[in-house]
């Protein structure tokens, strides 16, 4: 038997409790204080399970930093200013974004991270020079900008799925032979922000999900804007309308796999709902632009004219490593479809850059 701490834990607390639902445990499979993924595992970057619009190239960031002083240009240039990011990762996106600000605008901005990973926020002070905090509650007040990229996805979902005798809630149960398996509850469908179009004509087999934590990000985000001003920028993968299905995935030394076989070991994300934070940022009081396909908003951006100057002051082997990058964060069967990009503002003036229709 391979050794597998978390799955025995989980197995032992849903002997003793009950079937927990899917947020319960995508929560512990990946922020278990001891054997949770982020806690644990080498995940982001050349040598995990999976890699990030940042740590593919340096192009991203830049285009965000220059993003970062339009924005604060249009704000009235406040001398005060918080950069926000949740869900840093290894920092290399608030590197780039800190150095591009530098070299480009006046701007002296205090940096704030919210990190709840302490291997992961080690890794972040060896490069940057930030107040971290384990959520916005104790982010001081005052003008912002806050830029998250694959953060949402990480958040726990709960799925909902359509049986012969009505809805039902995705529960994990334990098997006898010591092993983990999907099962339904009968429940009510709690209200949906953004519901499929067909919602109401669904067939047995037919999943919703939601992601509670994430609106609840986005409501206080919303809340936040309208008080001090600023704007969020939130990257992602995920749909622009509300769709049915199971969007739940996991990756696993690089490979996809069962989310329910490696919990702690593998990174479980799943599809980010764009159309319900949008309706949430509006139901708010804030003001949406997007979603815009990501390939589409960093070529607004002006990412191909700074991948060629870069180009021209490259290498041959240099250039064509330019080319594939460009190629992975914007062509529609990389990152340039599926992820996309949903600016929310407090003020209707701010007109965040990359979102012309
Ligand atoms: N933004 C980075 C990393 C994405 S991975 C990049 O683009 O490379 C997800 C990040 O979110 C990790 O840093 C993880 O530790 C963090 N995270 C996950 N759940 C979190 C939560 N509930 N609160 C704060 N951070 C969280």
């Amino acid at each position: 038997m391979p050794n597998e701490p978390l799955k025995d834990i989980l197995i032992d607390q849903i002997r003793r409790d009950g079937p927990i639902d899917l947020a319960t445990y995508m929560q512990i499979a990946l922020s278990h204080p001891e054997h949770g993924y982020y806690w644990a595992q080498e995940s982001i970057g050349a040598k995990g399970d999976f890699t990030t619009a940042p740590e593919i190239s340096q192009l991203f960031g830049e285009m965000i930093g220059l993003w970062i002083i339009d924005c604060w240009h249009q704000m009235g240039s406040p001398a005060t200013i918080n950069i926000i990011e949740p869900g840093p990762g290894r920092g290399t996106l608030m590197a780039d974004i800190v150095r591009t600000i530098a070299k480009a605008s006046s701007m002296m901005p205090e940096v704030h991270l919210i990190e709840t990973s302490p291997r992961l926020t080690d890794i972040q002070q060896e490069t940057l020079k930030a107040h971290w905090h384990p959520d916005l509650s104790t982010v001081p007040a005052g003008p912002f900008i806050l830029v998250a990229n694959e953060f949402l996805d990480a958040l726990p979902i709960r799925q909902f799925e359509m049986t012969k005798d009505g809805w039902a809630e995705v529960y994990i149960e334990a098997t006898v032979e010591g092993g983990l398996k999907r099962g339904l509850r009968p429940s009510v469908i709690p209200a949906l922000t953004a519901a499929p179009a067909n919602f109401g004509d669904a067939n047995s087999g037919d999943i919703v999900e939601t992601c509670p934590a994430a609106e609840a990000f986005v409501t206080e985000i919303a809340t936040r804007l309208n008080h001090d001003g600023g704007v969020a920028l939130i990257l992602d993968y995920g749909y622009g309308t509300a769709v049915f299905g199971d969007s739940l995935q996991a990756l696993f030394d690089g490979n996809y796999a069962d989310p329910l076989d490696h919990p702690g070991e593998a990174d479980i994300t799943a599809h980010v709902n764009f159309a319900a934070l949008l309706n949430i940022a509006k139901n708010h009081g804030a003001y949406g632009h997007g979603p815009m396909e990501q390939g589409k908003f960093l070529e607004q951006l002006g990412l191909l004219v700074r991948a060629d100057a870069l180009k021209h002051q490259a290498s041959g082997s240099q250039r064509s490593l330019i080319d594939q990058a460009v190629h992975r964060l914007t062509a529609q069967d990389q990152m340039g479809s599926l992820f996309k990009a949903l600016a929310v503002v407090g003020d209707a003036d701010l007109q965040p850059a990359g979102f012309a229709p």
